[in-house]
This record gives C-alpha cells, sequence and structure tokens, in this order.
C-alpha cells in the first residue's frame, strides 16, 4: 500500500487546492522555516482522524482552517484528501485506489469520506487497523515521539509490533467478545 498523493484545500497554510505527489517513492520535503512542512505532516494525521488540537500544534480545531494572510482572506472550511494505492489488496476494500476525506467548516460541519462516500471515523480506522497507516500506529512518528517509544512502557511498545504483526484486528476483536 503506497500514499499515492495529498490534496490539501484550506487547511492549514494551503489556501489553494495543492496535490503533492508521493510517487516514485519520495524521501523528504524541504523548505525554509515556516514554509508548511509540519503541516503536511498535520494534514496527513487530521484525516486519519486526529481529535486534538493541540496534536495539531493548535488551540481549538477550527485553527486548522485557513486564518487569512495579507492577501487573503480567511477561507470557511479546510478539506484533505490522502489517495492510497491498493492494488497489493491491503486494505479490505475492492478497490485498487482508495482516497480518504476530511472536511470541516466553521460552522462545525464535519464529514469524512471514503472514495466520496460519506462514512464515520471508525470505518475508516478500522480500514487501517493492522497497515501501520491509522493515527497512532508507527507510519507517523512525531518530533518527540521516539523518545516515548523507547522510554515507554514495554505494553505501550507492544502494541506497535502487534500493529506491525497484523494482529490488531484479532485483539480487538477479542477483547469485544470478552466484554459482551
Ligand atoms: P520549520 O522548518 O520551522 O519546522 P515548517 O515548514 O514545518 O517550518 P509549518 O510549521 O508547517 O512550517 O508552517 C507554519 C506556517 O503555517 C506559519 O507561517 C503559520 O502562520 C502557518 N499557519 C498555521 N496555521 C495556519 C492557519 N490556520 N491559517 C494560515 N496559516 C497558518
Ligand atoms: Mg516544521
Amino acid at each position: 500500500m503506497l500514499l499515492k498523493n495529498i490534496k490539501m484545500k484550506g487547511f492549514k497554510s494551503f489556501a489553494n487546492q495543492v496535490k503533492l505527489d508521493f510517487e516514485p517513492a519520495t524521501t523528504g520535503v524541504i523548505g525554509p522555516n515556516g514554509s508548511g512542512k509540519s503541516n503536511i505532516a498535520d494534514a496527513i494525521r487530521w484525516v486519519l482522524g486526529e481529535q486534538s488540537a493541540k496534536a495539531l500544534r493548535g488551540s481549538k480545531m477550527k485553527d486548522i482552517i485557513f486564518a487569512g494572510s495579507e492577501q487573503r482572506r480567511p477561507l470557511k472550511k479546510a478539506e484533505v484528501s490522502l489517495t492510497f494505492d491498493n492494488s497489493d489488496g491491503e486494505l479490505d476494500i475492492d478497490y485498487n485506489t482508495v482516497t480518504i476525506t476530511r472536511r470541516v467548516s466553521k460552522d462545525g460541519r464535519s464529514d469524512y469520506l471514503i472514495n466520496n462516500n460519506r462514512c464515520r471515523l471508525k470505518d475508516i480506522k478500522r480500514l487501517l487497523l493492522d497497515t501501520g497507516m491509522g493515527k497512532d500506529a508507527y507510519s507517523i512518528i512525531g518530533q518527540g515521539k521516539v523518545e516515548t517509544i523507547l522510554n515507554g512502557q514495554a505494553t505501550d511498545r507492544r502494541g506497535l509490533f502487534e500493529e506491525a504483526a497484523g494482529i490488531s484486528k484479532h485483539k480487538q476483536r477479542k477483547e469485544k467478545a470478552v466484554d459482551k
């Protein structure tokens, strides 16, 4: 499974629609301070369901909507899409290309979509479970997380290995069954 591209519109500093292609394998993003490199990682986390404004370096969730600049008025909504190549079938969905979208407007309306069909965040989480691509999985390792992983409890580290081994979904199902 490969992240083919990301499309952002109205997200943080990306007022105009921007599409970044990650194929063939991109190894780095460079740019001057404040040019938006970290905002790209924030955008990816946000689509994957990040609910904490602080984790996205803001104080309120609405801080992720373009707040205006000298040349441009603020925008009323933000939308980000991640498109994955699923020709290896790693995502349990019958499409070779899978696009996950999250959008939000200032009045509080918020939607998640899979291939343009509205869904729940739960559906996105389920789709990405055991792929390493979930919000708290290991595909995105933020500043400071390396230390947390190395210094953390063995049981927390074990979670990362379980995701990599692809057994998280079985564990969740087992926990659900035991709860009942
Ligand atoms: P560094 O090299 O210093 O880490 P960077 O390339 O990672 O920089 P970012 O942190 O991604 O930069 O981008 C910061 C810029 O994004 C700032 O100029 C900030 O004003 C802008 N920004 C953040 N949120 C918004 C918003 N809601 N509306 C408009 N601009 C925003
Ligand atoms: Mg940065």
